[in-house]
């Protein structure tokens, strides 16, 4: 169902919509956007919106900071919560350089760049289903986020109605009438912890839904007295928030993971995709969590993937396999926490998973026992590493991973390792209060 210009005109004239949004997300995943008043239309319709460049990180030099956004017209949305000023609908954009071209440091034009390299390896979609977590918090009188968990404690209370499940429902609602389908939304194992399902989608779109999403939950989470925040590892002691991937290649004939006629009934494509994603899963770590916080999610004891390995049965490692056959045969990989860019990870993730297909990699055996249960010397005997402990670990394997590296491309690799390094450099230079609490008296 693409959309045309013409469409967009008619509707703006229809729902009297007074501004535009034009969106797009920078190297550390946060979604920036331009609003325009309507009477730009046509400019937004021509490409000719400009902006400058060299304020929003991982983009360029002031000496080339003049871009140029490219509306993608299917992401035409409204937005249905109300606005005094009339109705605001959004467009998502790519960035590209004032001679036209595409801007090798956008994330979106990188992914569907990594698409097309998979379309000539002979696939057709790369179907992705997220399953984000986030933690509400209370706001505090002047409106600011706080740690204050909204239902905590609340078993002994008979409170006529739970804050957080009310304000949940809501984010489903507001998802369904921007056109989501929501397949299940459920509160997660620690108190104020959230989970959202919705329908998965090719890459491209399914990153462009993930950024939609997070601004949903905090939009309408501030409606109601509360913060929502992805931020992977809030509160010290429960479980932290992931963002798993379920993941499926499609070719002409449906699902290439399936295959009716192997024992597991998982395709000789999805062996190999499955090897690809676990040898790169050290550089892509720096991908999918790639924030100080993300190291604090994997350990042992939470929920959180630790180890590389995988399984049909059990949930402890990093990429599962679910039970279901058919259409829906997918794999499940349970690293990425929702601070990963989601264009950039999608992108990281297939280019690993199809390394494995072009080299007809084969992954270890699977390991169905719970990996948490097992000795140092057994993992050991079983090829089982531990995933990356620290970002500044993650960072050097994604420097050491070429494979990892061509998949961000050589702009978006360079600011990547830029920010990243400096966020690293930041934050161990900083002394935190368990540190006085362990040595100031000790010593
Ligand atoms: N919150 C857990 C994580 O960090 C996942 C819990 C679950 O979905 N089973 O990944
Ligand atoms: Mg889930
Ligand atoms: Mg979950
Ligand atoms: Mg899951």
């Amino acid at each position: 169902k693409a959309i045309t210009a013409d469409e967009i005109r008619q509707t703006v004239k229809d729902e009297n919509v007074l501004f535009l949004r034009l969106m797009f997300t920078d190297i550390n995943g946060i979604i920036k956007n331009v609003e325009v008043p309507i009477s730009q239309l046509e400019k937004v319709l021509n490409n000719k919106i400009t902006f400058d460049g060299s304020s929003i990180d991982g983009f360029v030099r002031i000496e080339e900071s003049d871009m140029l956004l490219y509306p993608d017209l299917n992401t035409w949305l409204l937005f249905p919560w109300e606005n005094d000023h009339g109705k605001i609908a959004r467009l998502i954009c790519s960035v590209h350089r004032p001679d036209g071209t595409p801007f090798g440091g956008d994330p979106r034009n990188n992914l569907i760049r990594v698409v097309n390299e998979m379309k000539e390896a002979g696939f057709t979609a790369f179907n992705i289903g997220p399953e984000p977590e986030f933690f509400l918090f209370k706001l505090d009188e002047n409106g600011n986020p706080t740690t204050k968990l909204n239902d905590h404690g609340s078993y002994f209370d008979f409170a006529p109605l739970d804050m957080g499940e009310n304000c949940r429902r809501d984010i489903v609602l507001e998802l369904e009438k921007m056109g989501f389908e929501v397949e299940a939304s459920h509160h997660e194992v620690a108190p104020g912890q959230h989970e959202i399902d919705f329908k998965y989608a090719d890459a491209l779109e399914a990153a462009d839904n993930i950024q939609t999403f997070k601004l949903v939950v905090k939009t309408i989470a501030r409606k109601h007295g509360l913060y929502a925040t992805f931020m992977p590892k809030p509160l010290h002691g429960i479980n932290g928030s992931g963002m798993h991937i379920n993941m499926s290649l499609f070719h002409d004939k449906g699902n290439a993971f399936y295959d009716p006629n192997t024992d597991d009934q998982l395709s000789e494509t999805a062996m190999h995709f499955l090897a690809g994603v676990l040898r790169h899963a050290y550089a892509l770590t720096a991908v999918n969590n790639p924030t100080v916080n993300s190291y604090k999610r994997l350990v042992p004891g939470f929920e959180a993937p630790v180890y590389v390995a995988w399984s049909g049965k059990n949930r402890s490692p990093l990429i599962r396999v679910p039970q279901s056959r058919g259409l829906s045969t997918r794999l499940e990989l349970r690293s990425v926490d929702p601070t990963a860019n989601p264009y950039l990870a999608i992108a990281a993730i297939l280019q690993a998973g199809l390394d494995g297909v072009k080299n007809k990699l084969k992954p270890e055996e699977a390991v169905d026992r719970n990996i948490y249960r097992m000795q140092d010397d057994e993992r050991k005997a079983n090829h089982i590493q531990d995933l990356p402990s620290t970002l500044h670990n993650a960072l050097k394997a994604l420097a050491a991973d070429d494979v990892v590296k061509a998949a961000l491309g050589e702009h978006l690799y360079q600011s990547f390792m830029d920010s990243k390094n400096l966020e690293w450099s930041a934050y161990r230079q900083q002394v935190s209060e368990w540190e006085r609490q362990q040595y100031l008296e000790l010593y």
